[in-house]
């Protein structure tokens, strides 16, 4: 494709609203593509504000969610190779997930079996990585996932962006778009210093979905999470010796990462009801209760860890079902919009960028993404 002359004050044959993780990701795989895109993002992404920061993020495939998400899952894993593979960074880290649960439980039950469906080689019983980190209750069980690990967003992002750049495309930082409307051939977008006109939008605003694509508004619901880090004295939590891990715990998921920067292990809890109606009203300011639970169990489960060391608010923009909202053509058909990540969405960043690219080219996406459409609530 051609590309067109303008910037941001001017015309794009494509506009990407939102350069946290999906949107960075799309940007790159359209400029790479050849494309005339631009993306906007109302802060100076990578930042601390939207849902895409914290250090580490667990890439996993044999994914305990739903069989729907194994193609997906398989294609982004390979697209983190290549991440690493031609930027020469270790941007993913294939260091392995230890998954523990009591015996029964919904979370190992429902990562074998989508390892079994998929083909992915999951090891139980004894002896299993971190098992001598990771201390459990007797009769909990324990799964090794070897094909996953975790991914670091803000080395993710700034990559993708530097990628989309290198390769023509226009980041435009502190530029919020205030606005979308439709025009005969494509939109203009309301910007503060006057608008731009793109004929294929892409809305990738995480949790500020709703300001720019209303009917979305009613489907989204925030809740804010809390990460929390704890110092690894004697430097044996790394990700040499602990993969990341999901251990179920009064009946919730607890995550995290092994310590890959000084502020040592990252644990978090994936379960919980902490509503926020909006990213600009979140609470970002940590408290010590926010750690209740995180650090019962780092006490518990990692006696080797030390005082905990930091703190950092984050938010999941929830869909109804807890399933991604990947909706291409149906709001307009020339508009794709990516919402409703429900706390599980950073590891599938690559993939979905490559199918928003591949959708806004009038290509095959390489995976049939049909299942997460907005259809499906009627
Ligand atoms: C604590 C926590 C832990 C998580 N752990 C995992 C995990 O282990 N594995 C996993 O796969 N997923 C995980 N997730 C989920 C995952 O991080 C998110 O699903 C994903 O990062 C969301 O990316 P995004 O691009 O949709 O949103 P964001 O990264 O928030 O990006 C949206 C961007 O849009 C910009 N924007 C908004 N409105 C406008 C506008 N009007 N104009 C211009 N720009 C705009 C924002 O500034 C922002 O940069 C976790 C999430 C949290 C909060």
């Amino acid at each position: 494709m051609r590309r067109a002359a303008g910037g941001v004050n001017g015309r794009s044959d494509i506009a990407v609203i939102g350069l946290g993780a999906m949107g960075a990701a799309a940007l790159s795989a359209l400029a790479r593509a050849g494309a005339d895109v631009t993306g906007f993002e109302r802060y100076d992404s990578p930042h601390e504000l939207g849902s895409s920061h914290g250090e580490s993020r667990l890439v996993r495939q044999a994914y305990a969610e739903g069989e729907r998400y194994l193609a997906l899952a398989r294609r982004s894993a390979a697209l983190w190779q290549t991440l690493n593979a031609e930027t020469g960074a270790e941007i993913y880290t294939e260091c392995g997930v230890h998954y523990a649960a009591p015996a029964g439980a919904r979370l190992t039950r429902d990562v074998v079996r989508a390892a079994q469906a998929a083909g992915l080689p999951v090891r139980t019983g004894d002896g299993l990585p971190g098992a001598d980190l990771i201390v459990c209750p007797s009769g909990h069980e324990r799964v090794f996932e070897a094909e996953a690990g975790l991914a670091r967003p803000e080395a993710a992002i700034a990559a993708w962006l530097s990628r989309a750049r290198e390769a023509g495309a226009r980041a435009a930082m502190r530029t919020p778009v205030r606005h979308i409307s439709r025009t005969p051939d494509g939109f203009t977008l309301a910007l503060d210093d006057g608008p731009v006109l793109a004929r294929r939008v892409i809305v990738t605003a995480g949790g500020w979905t709703g300001d720019l694509a209303a009917p979305l508004r009613a489907r989204l619901t925030l809740q804010r999470r809390v990460m929390t880090w704890f110092a690894d004295p004697d430097g044996l939590h790394g990700p040499e010796n602990l993969p990341a891990f999901v251990i179920e715990a009064e009946g919730g998921w607890y995550y995290g990462a092994p310590a890959i920067g000084p502020d040592g292990v990252k644990i978090g809890r994936h379960h919980g009801d902490e509503p926020c109606a909006h990213p600009d009203q979140l609470d970002r300011r940590p408290g010590p209760s926010d750690a209740d639970g995180i650090a019962d169990l780092a006490r518990s489960a990692f006696p080797g860890l030390g005082p905990m060391t930091r703190q950092s608010a984050c938010f999941y923009t929830m869909s109804p079902d807890e399933d991604f909202i990947l909706s291409f053509g149906e709001l307009d058909p020339d508009m794709a919009v990516v919402a409703g990540l429900s706390g599980h969405g950073f590891k599938f960043a690559p993939a979905i960028g490559e199918a928003l690219a591949a959708w806004a080219l009038d290509e095959t996406p390489s995976v049939d993404l049909s299942v997460f459409a907005l259809a499906r609530f009627g």
